[in-house]
């Protein structure tokens, strides 16, 4: 069975969408996000049946579960994954690592594509996407005819390198990264600046990463720019990305079976912001890959730990003092409302209190997130918590057991494994969960999402590492690669002021060139 057909989490009718327009449109009009109503169900014969698939192939069988042949036939799909993962260094895209023998803690290495970021896993397929679609709509149009998409992001420095690798060289996409001058570090500086594709624009505002947040949301709100240079996102709420990224637990589950055996219970820990990645792994599960546990690892803005335990989906906990995102280690996972969590909730309401209904579960979606928007707190009953305990357990790390957790890691592995933090957030809470396993189960096994190489965090990680005998960055953790970028042109244009006129003004000019 497959399920090609969308709606809007907030929709109130029954109008389905198909899967270019979610792709193109990213978020619904009516401020919902676009999910599939069905999601497709797979017998354990099938799913045995790609036991032994490429990591390109099971790409291509879960696709197509999602999106019609009528919209993008079988031999072009397969160019599309082709060409997004030949970008990758590691042969299985996204390899497992077995860093504790004793506990059976494996590691699924989500950052061999180009930026050293997991992210990469659905930017170079959602680049390829709109390329395609683009290409399709413009084919035997010229100049002014030609449909084309501005795509316009800010980035605290960590995720804007993966849309502009995922974007660059685009026809008819150009692409403008707002970063706020002087506070991303040279290596999230040198990897956003130094990629000469015309398409490609690095905007460094003179100002916080909230004036840079606050401009683009602006230029989205601003309709007459819009209606002119067409401006799009690719934001962590966009449909392709939650899709690209289920590929990887079916990968990493036939792997660790392949390793530990066909009994073994796997359970999954995801370091959670947006909550769009261990999303992948809800769909991957209710597809019927027999996930035991998705266990939801946070830093100190722990909203999903809280509504796990609590039950209350709250901004802020009630103990804090400064009513603000906290800056932590893990700066990737800094965010006070998980965006993709609406989508969780829609099936959660759906399957309990709606009885199945589509539109019932739309209509109560509405009202949690009006109540969310007015009062920052929705308190969902207990059908619905206990709906969600059953997929998904939590923990919350600090930043000072992240650091702890790099150095344990790097001591105790035979080849002094290094993690950068975010990973350690997941392999803290993998810890946790192991010391309270039972003997008696010893098939659980887990596999703890490593989102980010440790170079792309080198303060944190040497803050961890410095006092270790022998060790040393640059030789243990930094990549040739990235070690040569620093060598190369950089390409900025600075913004002397944070200001929306002086942007739009940049914008202008540049795609008039
Ligand atoms: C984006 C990101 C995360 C969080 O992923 P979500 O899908 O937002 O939950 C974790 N780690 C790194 C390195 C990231 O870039």
């Amino acid at each position: 069975m497959s399920s090609t057909s969308y709606r809007s989490s907030r929709s109130l009718d029954t109008k389905q969408l198909s899967f270019e327009d979610v792709v193109m449109t990213g978020l619904a009009k009516d401020g919902g996000l676009f999910l599939p109503s069905q999601v497709p169900h797979l017998s354990p014969e099938t799913i045995n049946s790609w036991k032994d698939l490429t990591f390109q192939e099971l790409a291509f069988n879960v696709l197509r579960l999602y999106i019609k042949d009528q919209e993008i036939p079988d031999a072009d799909l397969k160019s599309l994954v082709e060409k997004s993962y030949s970008t990758f260094r590691s042969k299985d895209v996204t390899p497992i690592k077995l860093i504790d023998e004793k506990k059976s803690l494996y590691l699924l290495e989500l950052f061999h594509g180009p930026t050293y970021a997991f992210k990469d896993v659905a930017l170079q397929f959602v680049g390829n996407l709109f390329e395609y679609f683009l290409t399709r709509k413009n084919a035997g149009k010229s100049g002014e005819d030609r449909d084309t998409i501005t795509v316009v992001g800010a980035t605290s420095g960590d995720t804007g390198s993966a849309a502009i690798y995922g974007l660059r060289g685009k026809k008819d996409v150009s692409v403008f990264i707002l970063y706020p001058t002087g506070r991303i570090s040279p290596i999230q500086e040198e990897q956003m600046t130094t990629v000469e594709d015309k398409n490609v624009h690095t905007l460094s505002v003179k100002g916080t990463f909230d004036d840079c947040q606050d401009i683009v949301k602006q230029i989205f709100g601003d309709a007459e720019f819009n209606s002119k240079y067409h401006v799009g996102a690719v934001n962590s709420i966009n449909w392709a990305r939650i899709l690209a990224q289920m590929t990887y637990y079916f990968y990493s589950y036939f792997q660790l079976l392949k390793a530990e055996g066909e009994n073994s219970k796997v359970r999954y820990v995801v370091p959670s912001g947006n909550f769009g990645d261990i999303l992948a792994g809800y769909y991957a599960k209710e597809m019927g890959l027999p996930i035991d546990k998705l266990i939801i690892a946070t830093n100190e803005n722990d909203i999903l730990d809280r509504f796990l335990k609590s039950g209350t989906y709250e901004k802020f906990s009630p103990e804090v003092e400064v009513k603000e995102v906290k800056a932590t280690y893990s700066p990737a996972m800094d965010i006070l409302i998980s965006s993709n969590f609406e989508r969780l909730l829609w099936y959660l309401i759906r399957d309990t209190i709606a009885e199945g209904d589509d539109i019932k579960a739309g209509k109560e979606l509405n009202s949690w997130m009006q109540q969310l928007k007015e009062t920052g707190s929705v308190t969902a009953p207990k059908a619905v918590v206990d709906a969600a305990k059953k997929d998904f357990d939590s923990e919350r790390v600090s930043d000072e057991v992240t650091v702890e957790t790099i150095k344990q890691v790097y001591a105790e592995n035979p080849d002094n494994y290094v993690i950068d933090p975010h990973t350690a957030v997941g392999v803290q809470t993998a810890f946790r969960n192991i010391a309270k396993d039972s003997d008696s189960d010893s098939n659980i096994r887990y596999i703890s999402l490593s989102t980010a190489h440790p170079a792309k965090f080198s303060e944190v990680v040497n803050k961890a590492l410095n006092g270790f005998d022998g060790y040393s960055f640059e030789k243990d953790v930094l990549p040739e690669e990235l070690k040569a970028l620093a060598l190369k042109e950089k390409r900025i244009k600075l913004i002397d002021e944070a200001s929306l006129e002086k942007v739009k003004g940049a914008i202008i000019e540049e795609l008039s060139k």
